[in-house]
């Protein structure tokens, strides 16, 4: 039977092509890569959102056993609106300046489109140990599909994964820690009024900025405890306030009502569950305190972006050395951006990051990747084949 074969910079175009954002169905890029892999005769299995708009995929090249490679990337791209691009954003776009251009492009179709090209050969090798795709959807809006597909892939494989990579633009260098990332919005319920009453009504603006200098401290306490990660940069958990989207009407108002967004990038050590525990006993003690002016006084905290773990692949795990030998490259870095790695590692494989293309490049106009980035992942996956055809 013929099969064509497709390089990766025309895999690469073709998975451009869908517009699919973080959020939005995903069906017309999952039935395009599953067209292909049947093309290729390889099964898979999708594991679908509640409605069916939406589907990750997970299939495994080679022989049920364990010790086997799972290769994961996301299928959905942030948006380009009020960005001003150069070019149509979802047509890949060849400038001859040895760089492909398009939303996607490097973030991180790229890894796919490689992961892509190399299937024949991964048919081809005669694989002792097997390697398996995972492709998500939603990363791009909390990580939200990674949970869920990593654990699929535990309970349908009678066999065991080892290790995970994660192709998040890297610029191929093995990435083994990463922060946590969570976004909550907190609600305050106060009291409306004549500002001059101000010691008799509970202003929620007021009780608003008290909470956010509470948190401010929250942060300044952990640094001065010394809860540092030198690996990072910053090298240490960061709690910020960026956005009072409800809050006030007049200047000589009492506000009633105020809500604020705040979030909170964790190093490995600490923990965003304690951090966000302690603030809710301290709201409890504001909301008793509070009452006693106005009996409907209340604080409520809820998850605004879901709770995305941080990554800490101990350097003595054996995939450090698995990722330093395939990449070629034994300098290990770390991220501060949330990526699915710890969702993977939490499910129980080891896991790293190392993809194509700069994290500089992506979430911009005019992203691109590199085609000699596009050379050295397809190098690195060859290497892979080779290892676990020993
Ligand atoms: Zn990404």
């Amino acid at each position: 039977m013929y099969l064509p074969i497709m390089n990766t910079h025309e895999i690469l175009a073709k998975l451009v092509s869908f517009p699919v954002l973080g959020g939005q169905s995903n069906i017309p890029i999952a039935e395009w890569i599953e067209g292909y892999l049947d093309t290729h005769g390889v099964a898979y299995t999708n594991v679908p959102n509640e409605d069916g708009s939406k589907r990750s995929i997970h299939c495994r090249i080679g022989p049920s056993v364990d010790g086997g490679v799972i290769l994961s990337g996301h299928m959905d791209v942030v948006p380009v609106e009020g960005q001003d691009w150069d070019t149509d954003p979802f047509i890949l776009t060849d400038k001859n300046d040895g760089k492909l251009y398009g939303r996607g492009s490097c973030d991180m179709k790229a890894y796919i489109a490689c992961c892509l090209a190399m299937l024949p050969k991964m048919i081809a090798a005669k694989l002792s140990k097997p390697i398996y795709f995972a492709f998500s959807y939603d990363e791009e809006i909390g990580c939200l599909a990674a949970p869920e597909l990593a654990e699929h892939i535990n309970t349908h494989y009678e066999e065991t994964p080892a290790y995970a990579i994660i192709g998040e633009p890297s610029m191929m260098q093995p990435i083994v820690g990463q922060k946590g990332m969570v976004i909550y919005e907190t609600s305050v319920n106060g009291s409306a009024g004549h500002s001059s009453r101000i010691r008799t009504e509970v202003s929620a603006i007021h009780e608003t900025a008290k909470l956010i200098v509470w948190l401010e401290n929250k942060m300044h306490a952990l640094v001065d405890a010394g809860q540092l990660d030198e690996r990072f940069e910053p090298p240490h958990t960061s709690i910020h306030c960026g956005w009072l989207p409800h809050s006030g009407i007049a200047p000589n108002v009492i506000s009633d009502a105020a809500s604020f967004f705040w979030d909170v990038r964790v190093i490995p050590k600490d923990s965003s569950k304690l951090i966000l525990q302690e603030f809710e006993e301290h709201c409890r003690s504001v909301e008793a305190e509070c009452q006693k002016r106005y009996k409907d006084f209340k604080i409520s905290t809820i998850e605004n972006h879901s709770d995305v773990p941080p990554l800490d692949t101990l350097e003595d795990l054996p995939i450090v050395e698995f990722i330093q030998a395939i990449s070629g490259r034994s300098d290990l870095g770390t991220v501060s951006y949330a990526a699915e790695a710890g969702q993977f590692a939490e499910a129980g494989f080891q896991a790293v990051i190392c993809g194509p293309g700069d994290i500089a490049q992506a979430h911009r106009a005019n992203e691109f990747v590199a085609k000699e980035q596009l050379e050295k992942c397809c190098v690195m996956l060859g290497k892979l084949i080779d290892r676990l055809s020993e």
